[in-house]
């Protein structure tokens, strides 16, 4: 996890960098021959974006000294557990926790079986204090622009499937390119997912002209665009990709290839693996609560998270959309989405977790509790707010009507409120 305050390199090994951040010390990935000891640099995602002149670094730690300790300090006392009643079983397991010892899969059941208000309160807070003590108050804040809602998928659950009768948009490489400047320029951003439809419109000629531009930012780049050959991939990694955004969505293959027809569920976890070989920052994950979805599902979905050694986690709850198969399906109740962070933080205690979006359209709190119950991840939604409601994967998608300005001061408000550091937007 990085910050977004310049580090001091203070150790190179081949190509890993070990970062000192106030006496913290983090190891990343270095591609710039030109970095040497001693010098400041920016990082994200494990990777060092650009080097930066000593005398600004300095100016900037001096500013944000304080604050740093201050941040700690809260993060650590909220992440404190409490005593309270449970029973032997659930203790029993948080200590395996404790130890570091892999969960069978039946003390998963456990956990995702409790509804005693004492023991949810203990597993979340468990969840959140590992967290702590692994990650410390580093809170990733990645921007993200859904560039077009055309897709030739169509997957029973999301709003913009192929069949969905809704306005469809597509942004011009010059516009991605203006509202990424606009979203690092001026709004602070270091992380940017590009996210579409399967929308082959964009291809790999436009796709790779965007990234070189984007990279001359010198931000993470992620890609969230559906399936595309691996070679495409290798090539835009070539022009300066590294992360991709891609959830296999369900570990059911049967459910998989049901809700989403003339897909493949080998090819998708084949191009993830695939994606993290050739050195992708991946995040993948799946949804939570697809009709049908059985328990046993719910946590081989969070143990294929791990097997496929995600960087980060996306999980989020499936909201029925108008308009789609799935559309009277029901909705799936908020503490199955916090036990189901909580358990992935608990058997994945080093990696980020993104709380979704979705997940406030369950409920406006639900973004300060995934962040109590193992979540160290956000994203803000820097669209042209001309697209944002036609990017419709889901109903009422929270943010949609906001201003970018609002959505970041709000942000910043809760993360400071609970200690963490937002490690896109200072500090
Ligand atoms: N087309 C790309 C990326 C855009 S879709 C892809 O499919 O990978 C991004 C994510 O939206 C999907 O991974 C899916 O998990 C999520 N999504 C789609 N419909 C949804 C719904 N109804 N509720 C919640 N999330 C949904
Ligand atoms: Fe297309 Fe992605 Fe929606 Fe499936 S989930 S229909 S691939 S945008």
């Amino acid at each position: 996890m990085c910050y977004a305050i310049p580090g001091k390199v203070v150790e190179i090994k081949k190509n890993i960098a070990l970062i000192d951040y106030y006496g913290e010390k983090r190891k990343v990935l270095n591609e710039n021959r030109e970095v040497r000891i001693g010098d400041y640099i920016y990082a994200q995602g494990g990777i060092i974006l650009n080097k930066i002149p000593e005398k600004e670094a300095l100016e900037i730690l001096d500013f944000w000294r304080e604050k740093f300790q201050e941040l700690k300090k809260i993060d650590k006392k909220i992440s404190k557990i409490n005593k309270t009643e449970s029973s032997e079983n659930l203790l029993k397991i948080l200590q395996r926790v404790n130890k570091n010892q892999e969960l069978t899969k039946e003390e998963m059941s456990y956990i995702l079986n409790i509804n005693n208000e004492n023991e949810l309160k203990l597993l979340y807070e468990t969840a959140n204090n590992q967290r702590q003590k692994h990650n410390d108050n580093a809170c990733c804040v990645h921007g993200i622009i859904e560039f077009s809602n055309y897709c030739k998928n169509n997957c029973h659950y999301c709003g913009i499937r192929r069949d969905s009768k809704v306005e469809r948009y597509r942004m011009s490489p010059e516009e991605i390119i203006k509202t990424a400047e606009n979203a690092v320029k001026n709004l602070g951003f270091k992380a940017l997912v590009l996210q579409s439809g399967e929308d082959f419109y964009y291809d790999e000629e436009k796709l790779t002209q965007i990234v070189k531009e984007l990279k001359k930012l010198e931000i993470l780049i992620f890609l969230s665009i559906g399936v595309r050959s691996k070679k495409t991939y290798a090539n835009l990694y070539e022009a300066g990709a590294r992360a991709i955004l891609m959830r296999f969505e369900t570990s059911n293959k049967e459910l998989f290839e049901k809700l989403r027809p003339e897909t493949n569920f080998e090819e998708r976890i084949s191009l993830i693996k695939y994606l993290k070989e050739i050195g992708y920052v991946v995040a993948t994950g799946f949804l939570i609560g697809l009709p049908n979805e059985t328990e046993n599902d719910a946590i081989n979905n969070i143990l294929l998270t791990k097997k496929l050694d995600a960087d980060m986690y996306s999980l989020g709850p499936f909201i029925p959309c108008i308009g789609t198969p799935l559309e009277k399906s029901s909705l799936v109740n908020k503490d199955k989405v916090l036990k189901i962070i909580a358990l992935s933080r608990l058997t994945n205690l080093d990696a980020k977790i993104l709380v979704t979006t979705a997940l406030e359209t369950l409920d406006k709190k639900t973004k300060k509790l995934g962040l109590l119950s193992g979540g160290n991840s956000l994203m803000i939604n820097v669209t042209p707010k001309k697209y944002k409601e036609l990017y419709s994967i889901y109903p009422n998608k929270a943010g949609t009507k906001n201003e970018v300005e609002e959505e970041i001061k709000s942000t910043l408000d809760l993360l400071y409120s609970l200690g963490r550091a937002p490690t896109d937007l200072g500090i």
